[in-house]
């Protein structure tokens, strides 16, 4: 052992003469006091904490946000405060259906959550790749990401279970479209865009809101693969997505993206002619144009996948003053089960992991639970109102406005009926060009052919109502004659 070798210890400290099994005799048995042993075979079958449900296999990496232009007319929250302003960021990218193995080069929607760690606490957008989902409802998000894994019997993922679904789910539509165009499989986590999707608030020093998306576009430039070249860099490489960002950084190429954000007031909301708060639809750019705010770059690897990236937590709930949730159904649904996801996945204690940890003082009087860090506020009250000295204290400055709802009725509404599901996805599809619509519709004949011939019937009547070219052209690559179908 050189001198320069730190010292080899149990967990418990305690410094190893040799790491081989301790045995009564060279052949065994082994002893059941070789404790050294026993504890590093107890450590590894300890190794692994459940993976994510969705977004299960991802690449992370630190950066900062750059403020460039001032919205403070909008928004008091803190990071946007004042141009020029630096926020460290954490942004992890993922796949969603795959599991921790998967190859990262499939053709699926791309997570874009990124974590900024500012001074008046950890503000998370959870986003997507694209700027709208395959749903609206939360009862059906759990449906949903069933039919996205796998065949509760044959353990396959299954075509006639995700169609079978979509067809069913007309609100689909735009999102199916999205996954099937030339922006399906991206090249890399460089070369896509990212959006907050949900509609949020922002708040401003007036105490007066308006509604917001949020858009990350990339300043390398969009670029994505064909089928055949994502399969033949699956076939060579499953992790070309994470070797890209990580190598990326390491050579000093630090990926940018522009971070804008879109504003409606709530009188524009109340004339627009889709929900806006409609995770299916996006706000057209003409009506709502995009207003920069800053520059995003990614700029560190982390040092401990594990510690780093699969225990990174990312939660909608986590808001900030100057940035509030909207009546969105699905963010609703979401600020509740992301942090719940993580109890379960990390712990109770899952905020005082570093990666998590606000860079921010935090003082509360929630205590204890499993893993609570060493100190866990040591002798403070634990308990409020009290009339100790120096104990944390609510202030009023940072209450959100009151939300005048109006005579609302509250009901089960059936968030089927009186949507237009068609228009949007219709109007990207005529954005294409000849040769990506022919694209469109030989990638998804070619896996909507593997669904039951209803399903498929089902879902041309949608693609037609889209635009009538983009089901009859599904149709003809289907081998289904539409005028018949008319008839
Ligand atoms: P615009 O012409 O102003 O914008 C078109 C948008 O579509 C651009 O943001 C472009 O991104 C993006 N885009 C281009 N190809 C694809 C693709 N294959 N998949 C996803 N996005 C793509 O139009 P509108 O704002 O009126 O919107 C028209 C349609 O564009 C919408 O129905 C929607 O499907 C799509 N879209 C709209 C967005 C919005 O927030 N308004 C955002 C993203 C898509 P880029 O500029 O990076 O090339």
């Amino acid at each position: 052992m050189s001198e320069k070798n730190p010292k080899l210890t149990t967990a418990d400290g305690a410094p190893i003469g040799r790491q081989q099994a301790l045995t009564a005799g060279p052949r065994g048995p082994v002893l059941m006091q070789d404790v050294q042993l026993l504890e590093q075979m107890q450590h590894f079958n300890r190794e692994r904490i459940p993976e994510r449900v969705v977004h299960a296999k991802g690449s992370a990496a630190y950066g900062k946000l750059t403020i460039t232009n001032d919205i403070t007319q909008y928004t008091k929250a803190d990071l946007f405060s004042k141009v020029g302003k630096e926020t460290e960021c954490f942004l992890r990218f993922s796949t969603v259906a795959g599991e921790r193995g998967a190859a990262d080069a499939e053709r699926d929607v791309r997570g874009f959550a990124i974590k900024f760690y500012t001074d008046q606490g950890n503000w998370d957008l959870v986003g997507n790749n694209t700027p709208v989902f395959f749903i609206r409802d939360p009862y059906k998000f759990a449906n949903f990401i069933h039919t996205q894994k796998r065949d509760p019997k044959t353990n396959l993922r299954d075509m006639d279970m995700q169609w079978d679904f979509w067809s069913q789910c007309p609100e689909s539509l735009h999102q199916v479209t999205i996954l099937f165009s030339d922006r399906g499989i991206p090249a890399s986590y460089r070369h896509m865009n990212g959006y907050g999707s949900h509609t949020y608030s922002f708040i401003n020093k007036n105490d007066e809101r308006v509604w917001c998306k949020f858009h990350f576009k990339t300043k390398q430039g969009i670029k994505n693969l064909m089928d055949d070249e994502a399969a033949k860099m699956i076939g060579e490489d499953r992790e070309t997505h994470q070797r890209d960002l990580f190598n990326a950084i390491e050579r000093g190429e630090f990926p940018e993206w522009r971070f804008c954000v879109q504003i409606m007031t709530e009188k524009q909301a109340d004339k627009f002619q889709w929900n806006p708060f409609d995770l299916t639809k996006v706000w057209p750019h003409a009506d709502f144009p995009l207003i920069e705010v800053g520059t995003l770059q990614l700029n560190r690897n982390p040092e401990n996948y594990h510690a780093e990236v699969e225990q990174a937590a990312f939660n909608p709930s986590a808001l900030v003053p100057g940035i509030g949730a909207s009546p969105d159904k699905m963010l609703q649904a979401r600020l509740m089960s992301y942090a719940d996801t993580h109890l379960y996945r990390v712990g109770v204690n899952y905020r005082q992991v570093p990666v998590n940890r606000p860079r921010c003082p935090v003082m509360n009087y929630e205590r204890d639970g499993a893993l609570a860090d060493a100190q866990n506020y040591g002798g403070k009250p634990n308990y409020w109102p009290n009339t100790r000295e120096g104990t944390p204290m609510p202030d009023e400055q940072f209450m959100d406005p009151a939300w005048n709802l109006g005579q609302v009725i509250v009901d089960r509404y059936d968030s089927t009926v009186d949507h237009d599901d068609f228009t949007q996805a219709g109007n990207l599809y005529r954005m294409f060009d000849d040769a990506h619509r022919d694209r469109l519709a030989t990638r998804i004949a070619g896996v909507l052919g593997q669904a039951r011939k209803e399903v498929q019937m089902l879902q041309i009547c949608h693609f037609s109502r889209a635009d009538e070219d983009y089901g009859r052209r599904v149709a003809e690559k289907l081998g289904i004659d539409v005028h018949a179908m008319q008839h």
